[in-house]
């Protein structure tokens, strides 16, 4: 099967406006799929959970057996609706709680304010062995800071090669980044607000802001289109997952992890006792010292 992640990861020339939100990229054909594709990207995700799952097991184990320092980092940015949560109940949802570290970025804090950009995304780095998710990010730092000029132009400017920086640093240090942006389209956004302001149980979702930010659209796509050309680098590259179709996005997302999974070669530790002595102990204690007594 061709790389998910061949086909979704951008380079330096990215155009997102040639980028059909509607696309399947990778997706088989209909020999593979059948006529329901929905249908199919949905079951898939069974078995790509499975296989997450136990992946997410084997870097947990290494860091706790040998003190092995990897970990997997999945940053999702999107416009409002884009479906990070979704993706992150969908994706991370298939992994055990215990291994998951998830964390949104909202806007920053008074006192995180007083530091720079990165210090509240360093606090909230996954310890070795466990797999981080953040839901928006340091990317907001050259996306709505921009946007909304809540910093001046020199200081989103010099914040691309911080985050390089910073992110090199990451790799050294055993991370396996994975950054995707959820690309929707302007027509698809509307339809989610006014889904939001229909269903009585999704109120709680609508933001009236988002329709401000709605409107600095093609602002917001030319931030994008920045932050993913300066900051897509060979150790840390930048995926764009068309998500117009909510069950093609989650499968794209579960492929992309997976696929970095699979390049970490992990395995499950040796045990660091002796088995058959191990067995020898248990087979011999087979009467209950309470049964003696
Ligand atoms: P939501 O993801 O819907 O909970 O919204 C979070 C909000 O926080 C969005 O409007 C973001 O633009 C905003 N936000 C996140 N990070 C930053 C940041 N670094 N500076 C300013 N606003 C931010
Ligand atoms: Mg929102």
């Amino acid at each position: 099967m061709t790389s998910v992640r061949a086909l979704l990861r951008v380079g330096p020339a990215v155009d997102l406006s040639g980028i059909d939100p509607r696309s399947t990229p990778g997706l088989p054909g209909r020999k593979v799929t059948g006529d329901d594709v929905k249908g199919w990207a949905r079951e898939q995700l069974t078995p790509l959970g499975a296989e997450l799952a136990r992946h997410q097991e084997m870097l947990y184990a290494a860091a706790k057996a040998s003190g092995d320092k990897r970990r997997l980092l999945l940053v999702l940015q999107a416009m409002d609706c884009g479906g990070k949560d979704g993706t992150i109940k969908k994706v991370a949802g298939a992994m055990n709680p215990l291994g998951l570290h998830i964390v949104a970025f909202g806007p920053p804090t008074e006192e995180e304010r007083r530091h720079d950009f990165l210090w509240r995304i360093r606090r909230a780095l996954p310890a070795a062995g466990r797999v981080g998710a953040f839901n928006r990010s340091h990317y907001e730092d050259v996306l709505v800071a921009r946007v909304d000029s809540l910093v001046t132009e020199r200081t989103w400017k010099s914040r691309y090669w911080q985050i390089n920086g910073f992110e090199q640093e990451l790799v050294n240090n055993g991370y396996a980044l994975v950054k995707v942006m959820l690309q929707i389209s302007y027509e698809e956004q509307r339809a989610r607000l006014l889904e939001r302001l229909t269903d009585p149980t999704k109120h709680w979702k609508y933001n009236p802001a988002d329709v401000d930010a709605r409107a600095r659209w093609a602002d917001y796509q030319a931030a994008y289109q920045d932050a993913l050309s300066r900051c897509g680098t060979d150790h840390a590259p930048w995926y764009v997952v068309p998500g117009d179709r909510k069950w093609y996005r989650d499968w794209a997302v579960a492929n992309l992890v997976l696929e970095t999974f699979r390049d970490m070669h992990l395995s499950y530790p040796k045990p660091d006792f002796d088995l058959e002595e191990e067995r020898r102990r248990l087979a011999a204690d087979r009467e209950s010292p309470l049964v003696r007594a």
